[in-house]
């Protein structure tokens, strides 16, 4: 299964944020859509980084309440780990696991196209180990 079937289904939109923007604008977001994590944009929608619950907690850590008034860009993850439309899950916990993280956005053509979540994953891989037991159900009773 790819991405593409995942966002099929899922849908494409993604929650963003500027780096101006708070940490505090991120723990509201972060809460008012239900979400782990924020895509980090530029004015011409390129991402410059992921921003998620954890670089919240840290933030909160290192500088208490005052921490909600530092700008995402100086708490965000640089260096995203991104991957296209065309990966299949396996490749995708593979990036996960690899780099402790539990979000991926899909880029394409250099654009922001969705964002893939541990919840998807194990959602969809869940759903396949399914289906490939009911296969194998059906084919020991035909058998
Ligand atoms: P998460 O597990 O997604 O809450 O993220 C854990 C840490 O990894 C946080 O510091 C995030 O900023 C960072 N992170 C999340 N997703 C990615 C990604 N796709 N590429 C690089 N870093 C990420």
């Amino acid at each position: 299964m790819s991405v593409e079937h995942i966002l099929g289904e899922k849908g494409r939109d993604v929650v963003t944020i500027s780096p101006e923007q708070t940490i505090g604008d991120v723990a509201d977001m972060l809460s008012r859509h239900r979400i782990g994590a924020i895509v980090v944009t530029g004015e011409d929608g390129g991402v410059l980084g992921i921003v998620s619950e954890r670089d919240v907690v840290r933030a909160v850590a290192d500088g208490g309440g005052a921490a909600l008034q530092q700008p995402v860009g100086e708490r965000m993850t640089r260096r995203v780990v991104t991957c296209g439309l065309a990966a299949g899950i396996d490749e995708i916990m593979g990036l996960m696991t690899n780099g402790k993280f539990r979000h991926v956005p899909v880029v394409e053509g250099g654009r922001l196209g969705g964002i893939v979540s541990i919840g998807d994953v194990v959602k969809h891989r869940l759903a396949e180990v399914e289906a490939e037991h009911q296969a194998m159900r059906d084919y020991i009773a035909t058998a």
